[in-house]
Protein backbone atom coordinates (compact mmCIF):
# COMPACT_ATOMS: atom_id res chain seq x y z
CA UNK A 1 0.00 0.00 0.00
CA UNK A 2 1.21 3.79 -0.91
CA UNK A 3 2.00 5.97 2.02
CA UNK A 4 -0.62 7.95 0.46
CA UNK A 5 -3.34 5.33 0.12
CA UNK A 6 -2.08 4.08 3.85
CA UNK A 7 -2.84 7.51 5.51
CA UNK A 8 -6.19 7.29 4.06
CA UNK A 9 -7.07 3.73 5.70
CA UNK A 10 -5.83 4.92 8.87
CA UNK A 11 -8.26 8.23 9.03
CA UNK A 12 -11.02 6.00 7.48
CA UNK A 13 -10.35 3.50 9.87
CA UNK A 14 -10.38 6.54 12.67
CA UNK A 15 -13.60 8.22 11.49
CA UNK A 16 -16.02 5.13 11.67
CA UNK A 17 -14.57 4.31 15.41
CA UNK A 18 -15.31 7.56 16.47
CA UNK A 19 -18.78 8.90 14.76
CA UNK A 20 -20.70 11.57 15.87
CA UNK A 21 -17.68 12.93 17.90
CA UNK A 22 -15.72 16.16 17.08
CA UNK A 23 -12.36 15.49 15.80
CA UNK A 24 -9.47 17.85 16.01
CA UNK A 25 -6.40 18.72 13.61
CA UNK A 26 -3.72 17.26 16.17
CA UNK A 27 -5.51 14.03 16.61
CA UNK A 28 -6.16 13.61 13.19
CA UNK A 29 -2.51 14.45 11.92
CA UNK A 30 -0.89 12.00 14.30
CA UNK A 31 -3.10 9.00 13.14
CA UNK A 32 -2.50 9.86 9.25
CA UNK A 33 1.20 10.42 10.39
CA UNK A 34 1.58 12.45 6.99
CA UNK A 35 1.36 16.73 6.35
CA UNK A 36 -0.91 16.01 3.24
CA UNK A 37 -3.89 14.81 5.78
CA UNK A 38 -6.08 17.50 5.36
CA UNK A 39 -6.00 16.45 1.38
CA UNK A 40 -6.83 13.20 2.24
CA UNK A 41 -9.79 13.65 4.52
CA UNK A 42 -11.30 15.71 1.49
CA UNK A 43 -10.78 12.64 -0.37
CA UNK A 44 -12.61 10.78 1.62
CA UNK A 45 -15.54 12.80 1.32
CA UNK A 46 -15.00 13.64 -2.56
CA UNK A 47 -14.11 10.56 -3.69
CA UNK A 48 -15.42 7.63 -0.82
CA UNK A 49 -18.55 9.89 -0.13
CA UNK A 50 -17.85 9.52 3.61
CA UNK A 51 -20.63 12.65 5.76
CA UNK A 52 -17.86 14.48 6.85
CA UNK A 53 -18.49 17.82 8.04
CA UNK A 54 -16.46 21.04 8.85
CA UNK A 55 -17.36 24.64 10.75
CA UNK A 56 -17.87 25.36 6.50
CA UNK A 57 -20.94 23.27 7.13
CA UNK A 58 -21.88 23.22 10.77
CA UNK A 59 -21.63 26.89 13.09
CA UNK A 60 -20.57 24.85 15.92
CA UNK A 61 -17.55 23.64 14.69
CA UNK A 62 -14.04 25.19 14.85
CA UNK A 63 -11.56 25.70 12.12
CA UNK A 64 -9.57 22.19 11.98
CA UNK A 65 -12.49 20.38 13.34
CA UNK A 66 -14.18 17.25 11.84
CA UNK A 67 -16.81 15.06 12.73
CA UNK A 68 -18.23 11.92 10.38
CA UNK A 69 -21.85 12.68 10.53
CA UNK A 70 -23.05 9.07 10.32
CA UNK A 71 -22.32 5.99 7.96
CA UNK A 72 -24.06 7.27 5.44
CA UNK A 73 -22.50 7.96 2.03
CA UNK A 74 -23.57 10.79 -0.06
CA UNK A 75 -24.80 9.81 -3.35
CA UNK A 76 -22.35 7.95 -5.46
CA UNK A 77 -23.68 10.18 -8.51
CA UNK A 78 -22.44 13.13 -7.19
CA UNK A 79 -19.11 12.50 -6.91
CA UNK A 80 -19.35 11.49 -10.66
CA UNK A 81 -20.94 14.55 -11.71
CA UNK A 82 -18.19 17.34 -13.14
CA UNK A 83 -17.35 20.54 -11.52
CA UNK A 84 -18.55 22.18 -14.73
CA UNK A 85 -22.23 20.14 -14.14
CA UNK A 86 -22.26 21.18 -10.65
CA UNK A 87 -21.48 24.64 -10.79
CA UNK A 88 -23.79 25.19 -14.11
CA UNK A 89 -26.80 23.76 -11.95
CA UNK A 90 -25.52 25.71 -8.71
CA UNK A 91 -25.75 29.06 -10.68
CA UNK A 92 -28.76 28.24 -12.94
CA UNK A 93 -30.63 27.59 -9.44
CA UNK A 94 -28.78 31.00 -7.89
CA UNK A 95 -27.16 28.63 -5.32
CA UNK A 96 -30.23 28.04 -3.52
CA UNK A 97 -32.22 24.98 -2.48
CA UNK A 98 -35.05 23.98 -4.71
CA UNK A 99 -37.06 22.47 -1.91
CA UNK A 100 -36.79 24.65 1.05
CA UNK A 101 -35.23 27.92 -0.49
CA UNK A 102 -32.04 28.21 1.70
CA UNK A 103 -28.94 30.05 0.57
CA UNK A 104 -25.38 28.42 0.14
CA UNK A 105 -23.27 28.98 2.88
CA UNK A 106 -26.12 30.68 5.33
CA UNK A 107 -27.51 29.68 8.36
CA UNK A 108 -30.03 27.48 7.40
CA UNK A 109 -33.92 28.48 8.50
CA UNK A 110 -35.31 25.65 9.89
CA UNK A 111 -31.48 24.50 11.56
CA UNK A 112 -29.83 27.49 12.62
CA UNK A 113 -26.97 25.63 13.83
CA UNK A 114 -25.88 24.66 10.07
CA UNK A 115 -24.70 26.66 7.75
CA UNK A 116 -26.46 25.26 4.26
CA UNK A 117 -24.41 23.06 2.18
CA UNK A 118 -25.84 22.22 -1.26
CA UNK A 119 -26.04 19.26 -2.67
CA UNK A 120 -27.35 18.05 -6.87
CA UNK A 121 -30.21 16.19 -6.59
CA UNK A 122 -32.33 14.59 -9.43
CA UNK A 123 -35.63 15.99 -9.83
CA UNK A 124 -37.30 12.73 -11.57
CA UNK A 125 -35.46 9.94 -9.58
CA UNK A 126 -32.79 7.77 -11.36
CA UNK A 127 -35.11 4.92 -10.13
CA UNK A 128 -37.69 6.54 -11.81
CA UNK A 129 -36.50 6.63 -15.15
CA UNK A 130 -34.84 10.12 -14.43
CA UNK A 131 -31.22 11.12 -15.99
CA UNK A 132 -28.02 12.45 -14.63
CA UNK A 133 -28.69 15.49 -17.56
CA UNK A 134 -28.80 18.92 -15.88
CA UNK A 135 -31.86 19.54 -16.94
CA UNK A 136 -33.06 16.84 -14.25
CA UNK A 137 -30.79 18.04 -11.71
CA UNK A 138 -30.98 20.53 -9.32
CA UNK A 139 -29.57 21.97 -6.11
CA UNK A 140 -30.53 20.60 -2.60
CA UNK A 141 -29.79 21.31 0.79
CA UNK A 142 -28.20 19.25 3.32
CA UNK A 143 -31.26 19.36 5.63
CA UNK A 144 -33.31 18.59 2.88
CA UNK A 145 -31.43 15.99 1.35
CA UNK A 146 -31.50 14.09 4.61
CA UNK A 147 -35.16 13.94 4.41
CA UNK A 148 -35.70 14.22 0.83
CA UNK A 149 -36.71 10.28 0.80
CA UNK A 150 -39.66 10.45 2.75
CA UNK A 151 -40.79 13.98 3.23
CA UNK A 152 -41.05 16.10 -0.26
CA UNK A 153 -42.25 19.67 0.71
CA UNK A 154 -44.17 21.16 -1.66
CA UNK A 155 -43.62 24.52 -3.42
CA UNK A 156 -46.74 26.45 -1.42
CA UNK A 157 -49.24 27.81 -3.60
CA UNK A 158 -49.20 31.53 -4.45
CA UNK A 159 -52.41 32.06 -2.37
CA UNK A 160 -50.39 30.97 0.84
CA UNK A 161 -47.00 32.32 -0.19
CA UNK A 162 -49.11 35.57 0.25
CA UNK A 163 -50.86 34.79 3.06
CA UNK A 164 -47.50 34.11 5.01
CA UNK A 165 -46.23 37.65 3.66
CA UNK A 166 -48.98 39.28 4.84
CA UNK A 167 -49.32 38.15 8.08
CA UNK A 168 -44.95 38.57 8.54
CA UNK A 169 -44.02 42.12 10.33
CA UNK A 170 -43.15 44.84 7.98
CA UNK A 171 -39.10 44.63 8.15
CA UNK A 172 -39.89 40.71 7.15
CA UNK A 173 -41.83 42.34 4.61
CA UNK A 174 -39.25 44.73 3.44
CA UNK A 175 -36.51 41.92 3.38
CA UNK A 176 -38.83 39.89 0.92
CA UNK A 177 -39.14 42.92 -1.14
CA UNK A 178 -35.41 43.85 -1.24
CA UNK A 179 -35.01 40.59 -1.86
CA UNK A 180 -37.58 40.07 -5.31
CA UNK A 181 -36.19 43.77 -6.41
CA UNK A 182 -32.58 41.97 -6.68
CA UNK A 183 -34.25 38.52 -8.70
CA UNK A 184 -36.32 40.72 -11.04
CA UNK A 185 -34.16 44.32 -11.50
CA UNK A 186 -36.09 44.30 -14.60
CA UNK A 187 -39.80 43.61 -13.95
CA UNK A 188 -38.83 45.85 -11.08
CA UNK A 189 -38.73 48.70 -13.32
CA UNK A 190 -41.24 47.78 -15.56
CA UNK A 191 -43.44 47.56 -12.38
CA UNK A 192 -42.43 51.18 -11.32
CA UNK A 193 -42.72 52.59 -15.00
CA UNK A 194 -39.60 53.72 -15.73
ZN1 LIG B 1 -33.47 22.60 1.61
Amino acid sequence: MSKRAGARAKLRKYFIANVGKILNSDDLREVAGVSEWARRIRELRNEEGMNIQTHNDRSELKPGQYILVDLNSVPSFERNISKETRAFVLDRNGFTCQMCGAVAGELHPYDLNRKTRLHIGHIIDKSQGGTDDPSNLRAICSVCNEGASNLTLPRPSDLKLLAQVRSATGSSQFEVLKWLVKKFPNQTKDLLGN
